[in-house]
This record gives C-alpha cells, structure tokens and sequence, in this order.
C-alpha cells in the first residue's frame, strides 16, 4: 500500500510516528512479509537503505547471508607469534613513515602495537596504501611474520579494517554484510540479530525431516542463527551449506520439472536416420567425420528417433566441428519430410553459416533458403509462403527474423546457434505449427561445468570433446613492453609478406573521451596509426558493429578473398567467421576480454595449413590480468580455460548473464559451490523422477520451486 504510506508521511512527517501509526494496520498475516521498517532498530530512513540493497521484508534480511565474515577467532596474540608463519595479528595503527630508498624505490611502513610489543607492515613501492591508514585505527595484518631489527615484521600483508564496533565485539565470527552508504557494519549486524531472534522461527522448515537426515542438512531456524552468528567455522559452514543446498534444490528442481514436462508434451516426428539417408549425408562431406563429431551424431539420433522431442546442447571447443554435426541433423529432419531451420545470434553468423551449408549442400537438391533482414519487401513475402507452404526444406537466418512471424509448414529441427546470449530462462518462443520440433542448442564455446548445470541444466548434454586432424597449432604470447611491440609487428609484417592474413581486434570502436592518455586502442584509431606506421603499404580493412550491414559484408568478403591483408576489428569476428588464409592476430589492451572470449577469438586463426600466432597486447601489470592472460599462453583447452575464466571472474562475466537479470540463484555462488551443486541436481532429479515430489511430505518444497520459477521455466502443468 505505498499510498497508504505516503499519505501517512505527509500526515506525520516524523519518522518514528509514522512507523507507530503504519504498524497497526499494515501488517501481513505472514511475519516474514513483515516490511523492513518495522524491524527492530529500523526507522523509515534506515528502511530506504535497506530497500537500496534489495532488502523489503523480514524474510529478505534473513536470506540475505553475509558476503564474508571477519574471523576473529584466528587471531594470534604476541606471545603465539611464530618466525616464517602466516598469521593473523590485531593492533593498533601507531605510527606511519614513508620514504625514498633510491631513485625509484620507496618504502612505506605501518606501525601497530599489538598490546604493547610492535610489529611493523611494510610495502615496497606503493606509497599511496598509507593514506589508507591513520593512528588510532584498529586492524588486522594477515601475512608471513618476520623477525628484523628486534621487531616483529610483516611485508606486504593483507590488511583488514576494524571498525570501533568489530573491535568491541570482542572475538568469535563477525558477519560482512553488503552495504550502502548511510548504513553502518554496526548498525546491520543489529538489524540481522533482531531478525534472525524474532523472524527466524516463523521461518517454515520446507524439507522433510527424513530427507534432512539423509542428507545431513540442519534445520532451517538453526541454520539462519548459524549462518549468520556462528560460534565457530564449523557451524558457519554447516549452516550455510544447508541454505544453499536448499536454493540449489529448489532450481534444479524447476528444471527437473520442466524436463517432465516435456515428455509428456504430444509427440515430435520421428526421424529416422536408416543406413541409407546415413551413408548419403556422409557422402557431402569433405572429410570424414570425427569419433567425437559421430558419438554427438549418435546421441542426436537417438533422440530424433525416439518420437519424443530432443533438447539438446552440443558443446565443443572452438573449431572441433559444430556445424558439420548440425548439418548431419537437418538434413536427417529433411529426409523424412520435415522442415529444418538453422538460427544464429547474429546477421554476420547467418552469412557465414550459410556459406558453410551452401558449401556442404552444393550438389544436393535440399531447397534451402538464408531469410535475413534485408530482403526487400517482396522477397520476403515470397519467402514466408515458400516456407509456409513447405516448398523450403531448410532456412538460416537469426534468431530474431525467424522468431518474428514465420509460419512453418513442418517444422521438425530447430538448430540454435546461441553463442551464450540466451540462459535456460530466454530460450527461443517460436511459431512452430502444431507440432513438437526436436531442439539443438549449441554453445560456441565451453562452458564450465557449474554453469552448465544452471543455465542449461534443464537440455540432455553432448560433447565433442577431440578436434578434426591436422588442426594448427596457435603460439599465443602476451607482449606488453613497446620492445616487444615492435618485434611482434616485424614478425607480422613478413607473414603478410609471405601471403598470410592478419585479424586485429580491438576492444572499443571509437576513442573514449574520458579515457586519458593510454594508448588508444579503439578500432578507427588503431586502422589509422596501423595504416601511417606498423603496417604501411599493406592493404587494410576495418571492420565493426557500427558499421551498416552492406559496409561490414564488404569489409568482411574483402578480407576473405585476400583483397585486405588485414583487418581492424572490433569483436564482430569472435564467432564463426572461417578464413583458413589468416594465421594472425593481435589483441589490443587483451586483459578489458574475458578468457573464454579471447580463446574463442584465436580459435579464427587455426582454421587452414598453416600454424597460428596470437599476439595478446596488454601494458597491465595488475597480477590477476598477468596471471589470466599467462592462462592462455600455456593452455590450449578450452574447457580448462572456461573452468579458469569461471573460477577468475565468475559466472556473470562467463555468460553474460548481467544484461539477463543475472543468474536465478539467490544464495549459492558457483564459484566456490559447484560440488554441492552437482548434490542437489542429483537429488532433485530423483525426487522428480520417482515421484516422490508430488507426496504431500513434499508439498511446502514443490510449492515454493512453482512459486519461484513456474513464470520463468515455464511450469505451467507441474502443479
Ligand atoms: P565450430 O563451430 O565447432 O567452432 P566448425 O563447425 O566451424 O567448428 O568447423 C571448423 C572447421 O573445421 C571448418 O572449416 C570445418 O569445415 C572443418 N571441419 C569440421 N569437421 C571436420 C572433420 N571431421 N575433418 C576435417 N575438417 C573438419
Ligand atoms: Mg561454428
């Protein structure tokens, strides 16, 4: 009733009356609906900054689990220090001194008493951490201690800030909530123990008992005061095991469910793959395909077969073949009479793709058809009714043309292209007629296994994990001093000569006009600098998405048939495009990309007979980015590069999901509860599976999966 509260505000502008009037009836029926201002130790003002933070209800302050906690109980007293251990220490800032040991050289020093003996922290070139400190501050220094000068030492410790209130709060596990400016660590940590004493017990217990026993989870009252006041590690752990796990449950439930849902869908048309139509599609094909392209083409089979609808996701590395195995499927759906479609993310990738297919289906009589958005008016309607009619067997065009308004007559395969842009919540909605199709969802590049599990936990999995004979190999480098600059644009320059071809990717379009002084690595000003100095006398193309559609064709078919030797770019040619001929790429500022991109972008240059070279650009010195960028020099697997790209950044930045709502957990965080998660999956496909999620012991957990995702699974019919 927001109403209701603005006209109480305007009534009683005094914070704590309104609060008294509101109470009496505004109530819920339900205490965990109870809404934040009505906490203890909130008012209106501190009800808005909890509100900032997502935080509407008592039920949102206790779910909202603390994003670390300050371990107190680790802390070593003077007389437990230990020469060459890592250790924990606690003091109080005294003295700070920085100076210039040489030219270039600095020390900066902190000065803490530690309950009366000293210790000193001391960094070495980085003069600016002491404004991070002023005496009288309390703190922690983590680090190995050192003995110098008849003084404890500490180089380069970890250093953790205590508020007046941490210090106050003696020892145990302090909770780290997330904050906003306004609201105090003190001030929140009241505001939770408050809920967690006063709501926690209204908080239903969701899991049966004998399941919690089997499964070792604590109780959900015990696991909310533990997960955020524990006494000890072992209590924190185990109480936030049991709230994750329950989150996990819950999603991978949803999809569980949705799973069912789809077998008992009406049926989708058989489309058998006899020995015959098998031997005449391999025939199309220039090679012979490989054991990991023919174990996917088994699995995908099978399904087509099976007179229930295939979801499946084939994923594979960069260039392990793809697209030969969703060629093999449409043309299986086009032998027994059906429609295929083929959509890819972008208008750029249709091309390409369709050049593939064009390729593969040269010689053979599959009426085909590429529906892209610049077709004249005419065209299109003539291409509608051909598909409406039947008269086109197999269409590629991008996902949005084709989910727009075209009719199918027998649509029987669906092939996605989806390059990550679309989550298990986002999948294609399209006119398919009356009947089922069979889905093949394809990844453009791997994705940890986590992930997976989440964002297409609800498709069967295919794997092509070997790749076609006589792949190239790629020497990756990172060059990050002007020296090596110069070197690598020498090499460059002679492969030209020698008639290979060069990609150089660029992270930005045009300048930044707040970005100060760098080097400027946008695309128009690096084709310009290239032009007047590295690659002068070479012919250049410039490619990016800002471009219209029949410049960037232009750009993209010169460079292909040879007439530019290299092209500036923006990543417009991370996935799919195939020029065997290039066999170079540099990376400008490479560590602003995330891994799993950078390893899909060098996947362009080992498509031909000859060895690739990546050269990854990048001044940073920042350890993290050095360390990612020396990933992929020593790495070629794009598996354990999706892994490590995961484990670095997290889920967001590998999916892209922050454009998508990001991901549909609530408590759990991949990175560190991936082995819980493949706990929970298991569980919840059996629940489903047997049944068993559908006994009335089960009924609150079922009721709170629908209400969380019937909307975005799509569960309508689970109830
Ligand atoms: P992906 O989409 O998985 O990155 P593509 O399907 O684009 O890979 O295939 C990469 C390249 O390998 C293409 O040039 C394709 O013609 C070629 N290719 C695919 N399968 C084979 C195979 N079995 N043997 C030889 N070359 C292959
Ligand atoms: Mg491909």
């Amino acid at each position: 009733m927001p109403w209701l509260q603005y006209v109480a505000e305007f009534i009683f502008p005094d914070g704590i009356s309104i609060g008294v009037a509101l109470n009496h009836f505004m109530m819920p029926d339900d205490p965990l609906l109870t809404p934040v201002q009505y906490l203890k130790g909130v008012g209106p003002n501190r009800a808005e900054l909890l509100q900032k933070l997502g935080l509407r209800t008592a039920h949102d302050v206790l779910f909202n689990l603390p994003r670390d906690y300050l371990d107190l109980t680790v802390v070593k007293t003077v007389s437990q220090f230990e020469e060459g251990q890592s250790q924990t220490v606690r003091g109080t800032v005294v003295d700070l001194d920085g100076r210039e040991l040489s030219r270039n050289r600095t020390l900066s020093a902190v000065l803490l008493d530690c309950d009366g003996d000293y210790l000193r922290g001391v960094w070495f070139n980085q003069p600016w951490v002491l404004r991070k400190f002023q005496p009288g501050d309390m703190v922690l220094f983590s680090g190995k201690l050192k003995r110098g000068g008849g003084r404890w030492e500490i180089s380069h410790p970890t250093v953790t800030p205590l508020s007046a209130e941490d210090a106050e709060a003696g020892g145990g596990i302090l909770p780290i909530y997330r904050l906003t400016e306004g609201l105090t660590m003190h001030a929140m940590r009241h505001i939770v123990r408050q809920a967690v004493e006063n709501y926690a017990p209204f908080v239903a217990e969701d899991l049966p008992e004998k399941f919690r026993d089997y499964s070792k989870l604590i109780g959900i009252g015990d696991a909310l005061r533990g997960v955020h006041f524990p006494n000890d590690q072992t209590e924190r752990d185990t109480a936030r095991r049991r709230i994750v796990f329950e989150d996990l449950l819950e999603f991978q439930i949803g999809l569980a469910l949705k799973r069912r849902l789809r077998t008992r869908q009406p049926a989708a048309p058989r489309l058998p793959a006899t020995t015959k139509i098998d031997a005449r599609i391999r025939r199309l094909f220039p090679f012979a395909l490989t054991d990991g392209q023919n174990a996917a083409i088994a699995e995908i089979v099978r399904d087509l077969e099976s007179g229930n609808a295939m979801h499946r996701l084939l994923q594979a590395d960069v260039g392990a073949g793809k697209t030969a195995v969703a060629i093999y499927a449409m043309l299986v759906a086009v032998a027994a009479g059906q429609q295929a479609v083929f959509m890819a993310p972008t208008e750029l990738l249709a091309v390409q793709h369709w050049a593939t297919i064009e390729s593969i289906l040269a010689h053979s009589r599959v009426n085909r058809l590429l529906l892209t958005g610049n077709l004249t008016a005419a065209q299109r309607k003539q291409a509608l009714s051909d598909i409406a009619a039947g008269n086109v067997q197999l269409v590629v065009g991008t996902q949005a043309v084709i989910q727009k308004d075209v009719q199918f007559h027998r649509l029987g395969l669906v092939v996605i292209d989806e390059q990550h842009k679309f989550g298990v919540m986002q999948r294609a909605h399209f006119s398919a007629g009356t009947q089922i199709p069979h889905v093949l969802v394809m990844t453009a590049t791997p994705i940890p296994r986590s992930l997976c599990l989440t964002q297409f936990g609800d498709l069967d999995l295919s794997l092509i994990a070997d790749m076609p004979p006589g792949r190239r190999k790629v020497t990756t480098s990172r060059v990050s001093s002007p020296a090596a600059r110069q070197k690598a644009w020498e090499f460059i320059r002679k492969k030209l000569k020698s008639g290979r071809q060069a990609y150089v990717v660029c992270p930005r379009v045009q300048s930044d006009v707040e970005d100060s002084g760098e080097s400027d690595a946008a695309a128009e000003a690096v084709y310009e600098q290239l032009r007047q100095n590295e690659l002068r006398g070479f012919r250049l193309g410039l490619v990016h998405g800002q471009m219209d559609r029949e410049r960037k064709a232009a750009a993209m078919d010169a460079f292909r048939n040879g007439a530019t030797q290299a092209i500036i770019s923006t990543t417009v040619v991370e996935v799919g495009v195939d020029v065997p001929n290039a066999t170079l790429m540099v990376v400008y500022e490479a560590q602003q990309f995330g891994l799993s991109q950078l390893h899909q972008l060098r996947g362009r240059i080992a498509r031909g007979n000859f060895d690739g070279y990546c050269f990854l650009f990048s001044q940073t010195d920042n350890p993290d980015a050095v360390a990612r960028l020396q990933a992929l020099e020593r790495t070629a697997s794009g598996f354990d590069i999706a892994e490590a790209d995961f484990e670095l950044r997290g889920p967001g930045d590998v999916l892209g999901t922050r454009q998508h709502g990001g991901m549909p957990l609530r408590v759990a965080d991949l990175t560190v509860d991936g082995a819980l998660l493949n706990d929970a999956r298991d569980v919840a496909f059996k629940l489903v599976d047997s049944g068993r999620i559908d006994e009335p012991d089960y009924a609150p957990l079922k009721s709170h999966v629908l209400e969380r995702f019937s909307e975005q699974m799509d569960l309508v019919g689970s109830g």
